[in-house]
């Protein structure tokens, strides 16, 4: 790696692009997960430009790097704007932050809420099943106990009910997604917050996902429900910048309704003979090159430029979900409220994760949802503003994909691999065992070409094996070369 006379720049681009060439199209319209492509010529360029201004200032210090502080301020303004906050609003006094990413954000947001109760010796939080996996990351990271409120499989959001009956007075948090990452639903959260409320707890909703276009689909007619700083009782918000305000990974805000919500949030230390450290966020130091890129990509779409994404991205969805509507043996999982169009198979149906590998064959790559608890697999597509001009393509290939799909028939695991993960408990689960089954299923080699073998043995085993297994399969590809 470290040649002894160093390697031309060119060259090393090259060694770059080349490594880039295996990897899934980030531009392009047809990556339905980890990618937010507006596909607005010039937008690249300029992010990349404003990163390199910025990459190298340090966000430790705002009294050193007045620039990344006043870029920070805008973003929390900007954020604040969209979400209801800011003069004139329900929410005034309005502050935030700006992290590295949703999981940053949330992890902040339980921490505030956690360290706001130092007489709470067990604190918990309580959520919906369907919130994303950040919150029980948290929980863990902060030993925080996590009650999950489960879903109903019909409409795939808690009863505000149940929520307010999980409450404890050991709870310091509650919070629900607006909307979730799998389905693409807004919970209650009007509901959610006024029992929080009720109960003197901090209620917070997440937005990282659709904290961004909710807004800008209402004002395009869609019955969004109140879901921001207008409705009582919710104490903070999350809204992810690198995705759908468009900007370079490494961004997102987390925003409280007042000062006083924020404080426990920071940590400072003075203890040491060092620099006196006042963090707000998880990092200390801080490349000042994302919130550039964020700041030029906000200043430069602008509001209409907004609007005009999330028009492109509602007509997108529509058009996805009406070829999934037009295929016998798939369902929607929830008819699209936002800018995720999921489905299932029905009775009868093709194999979803043979389904997914045939439509990767097609170019066309999406991401399988394993089953869980009454909710069966199914497969998540995020659409963005770039997919509008690829969805008439769309259709004809799912039609095509499941028909394959249907003629290949369900993966058959091995008996004995069954067997397996179905009575492997985790703890029994070794490092030699685990290589074995990836070499069996090809994994060891990093890239594999058709997943529906590696996700019909994860559907088939337990939560809690689910995750040991895939500890142990991607510290295998995480491995040094040397
Ligand atoms: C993406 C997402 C997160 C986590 O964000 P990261 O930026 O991946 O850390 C949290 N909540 C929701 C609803 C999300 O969609």
């Amino acid at each position: 790696m470290i040649d002894k006379s160093g390697v031309a720049a060119e060259a090393v681009l090259a060694e770059i692009r080349a490594l880039r060439a295996a990897d899934w199209p980030t531009h392009g319209g047809r990556l339905f997960a980890y990618v937010y492509d507006p596909a607005v010529p010039g937008l690249d360029e300029l992010a990349a430009a404003a990163h390199r201004e910025s990459a190298h200032v340090n966000g430790l210090d705002p009294t050193a790097f007045p620039s990344l502080l006043a870029m920070e301020n805008a973003l929390v303004g900007a954020a604040a704007t969209v979400l209801g906050g800011g003069p004139g609003t329900a929410a005034p006094d309005v502050v935030g932050s700006v992290t590295s990413g949703g999981t940053e954000s949330l992890i902040l947001a339980v921490k505030a809420a956690r360290d706001a109760h130092p007489e709470i010796t067990e604190p918990r939080i309580v959520v919906p099943s369907s919130a994303h996996a950040a919150f029980a990351k948290a929980a863990h990271y902060l030993r925080v106990a996590l009650d999950v409120v489960p879903v109903s499989p019909a409409t795939l959001r808690p009863d505000p009910a149940a929520m307010a009956a999980a409450i404890r007075p050991e709870t310091v948090l509650v919070a629900c997604s607006a909307p979730s990452y799998a389905h693409g639903v807004v919970d209650p959260v009007a509901e959610i917050a006024a029992a929080a409320a009720a109960a003197g707890v901090r209620c917070h909703v997440d937005a990282c996902f659709g904290g961004w276009t909710l807004p800008y689909l209402r004002r395009l007619g869609a019955p969004v429900p109140a879901f921001d700083f207008a409705v009582p009782g919710v104490t903070s918000i999350s809204v992810d910048l690198h995705k759908y305000a468009y900007a370079p990974k490494g961004v997102s805000v987390l925003l409280h309704r007042d000062a006083a919500l924020r404080a426990p949030q920071y940590f400072a230390y003075a203890d040491w003979p060092g620099y006196t450290m006042i963090n707000p966020v998880i990092a200390s130091t801080r490349s000042g090159g994302p919130i550039a890129a964020a700041y030029a990509t906000l200043r430069h779409l602008g509001d209409d430029g907004y609007l005009a994404l999330a028009e492109r991205t509602r007509d997108a969805v529509a058009g996805l979900a009406d070829a999934v509507r037009g295929v016998d043996g798939l369902r929607l999982m929830a008819e699209p409220e936002s800018t995720v169009v999921c489905f299932t198979a029905t009775e009868g149906g093709p194999d979803l994760f043979v389904l997914v590998d045939e439509l990767t064959a097609r170019g066309w790559h999406t991401q399988p949802q394993l089953s869980y608890a009454d909710l069966p697999a199914s497969v998540h597509l995020t659409v963005t503003a770039a997919v509008a001009p690829r969805v008439a393509e769309f259709g004809p290939d799912l039609a095509d994909a499941v028909a394959a799909a249907r003629s290949a028939g369900p993966v058959a695991l091995p008996p004995e691999l069954l067997a397996l993960t179905t009575s492997l408990t985790p703890g029994a689960l070794t490092p030699e065992l685990v290589a074995g089954l990836a070499a069996g299923l090809g994994l060891d080699a990093g890239a594999v070409d058709r997943m529906a073998v590696v996700n019909t043995l994860l559907n088939a085993a337990p939560p809690a094996l689910r995750e040991r297994l895939l500890v142990e399969f991607v510290g295998l590809l995480q491995r040094p070369t040397w």
